[in-house]
């Protein structure tokens, strides 16, 4: 019976943008790694959930953080969006949508985050990716 535990010890975060394969972008096969997807590659709580799994469970070490240019969530109002869910008579939002202004800052913010969530037990790897749709590239964001 294969393993539950991804081969290459990995963890990906990266945004669900339908341009974006972390698959084929880091030369993963199935069973290589965990790939966590979500609107924008946000470290949001339940993202921490899923790596905290991933690494307590499941025993990853090394967490990858894939964000892209042109994201729909980059220049989104939290705050509207709040209230276009209000108009239409859902709840107020326990979660936020995670809009930003600056891709590298919210990378760097990202980054910061995992490295300083006792959630997860395994920091020191910890590297961040940005995307370009247009070129296809992939570049390392510094620490
Ligand atoms: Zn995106």
């Amino acid at each position: 019976m294969s393993s539950p535990r991804p081969r290459r010890k990995l963890a990906v975060l990266a945004c669900m943008d339908a341009r974006l394969d972390p698959y084929a972008l880091l030369g993963l096969l199935e069973g290589d790694a965990h790939v966590i997807r979500n609107a924008g590659g946000v470290v949001t709580d339940d993202a921490l959930r899923s790596l905290s799994a991933s690494q307590r469970l499941l025993g990853t070490e090394e967490i990858v953080l894939v964000m892209h240019r042109g994201c729909g969530l980059e220049g989104a109002d939290d705050e509207e969006f709040a209230e276009s869910l209000i108009e239409d008579g859902c709840p107020h939002p326990a979660w936020r949508l995670g809009g930003f202004e600056d891709l590298e800052q919210t990378l760097r913010e990202g980054l910061e985050r995992l490295r300083s969530s006792p959630e997860l037990i395994s920091r020191d790897k910890v590297r961040g990716l940005i995307y370009d749709p247009d070129t296809e590239e992939l570049e390392e964001f510094g620490p």
